[in-house]
């Protein structure tokens, strides 16, 4: 999978001076290169026994939605504070640019659910780290994480070694 990385466009300085952001918008504007990714983000967890995806906002969205169809389960919305509006729990966490806090609706899961994760990218893992709580907080089971990029150097891996991780681009 690593040809994706022709279709994956670094942003020097994007959010800040020193950040090299991967941006995968052309990836998502190619409807091949689209379809390919989320074929290969399921492909693991085909016969896992998933019952849901979960993603975060924004980027997480639309590989997730999509995953979610190619698996044909449901979508479980992983949301920035103060968005969802049923009952909620809530993590908190360190970004590699500042900190944030992630949100599930409290009914969306439960111990009889098994969860395929998805983001964009895996950078320290904060994120993926606070996904993997809220879920188990419901009592549903984390069956793995997929991401579309990993970045090696930043060792988000070893923050999730408890967990099956699936990345098809690394950095
Ligand atoms: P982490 O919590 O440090 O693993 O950061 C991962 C989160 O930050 C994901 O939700 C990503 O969408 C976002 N992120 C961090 N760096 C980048 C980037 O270079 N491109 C796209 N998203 C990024």
């Amino acid at each position: 999978m690593e040809h994706l990385k022709n279709i994956i466009r670094d942003i020097p300085d994007f959010p800040k001076a020193g950040i090299l952001f991967r941006d995968i918008t052309p990836l998502l504007a190619d409807a091949e290169s689209l379809r390919e990714t989320v074929n290969a983000l399921v492909a693991p967890y085909r016969d896992a026994g998933i019952t849901a995806i979960a993603a975060m906002e924004a980027r997480g969205f639309i590989f997730g939605g999509l995953a979610a169809d190619a698996l044909g389960t449901g979508f479980v919305p992983l949301r920035k504070p103060g968005k969802l509006p049923y009952e909620t729990i809530s993590e908190s966490y360190d970004l590699e640019y500042g900190a944030a806090s992630l949100e599930i609706h409290a009914d969306a899961l439960d111990e009889r659910d098994t969860v395929l994760l998805i983001d964009d990218l895996i950078a320290t893992g904060g994120t993926a780290v606070a996904s993997c709580r809220l879920v188990e907080r419901l009592g549903a089971r984390v069956a793995g994480l997929a991401f579309i990029i990993e970045l090696d150097g930043l060792n988000g891996r070893s923050a999730l070694a408890d967990y099956h991780v699936h990345s098809l681009v690394h950095y």
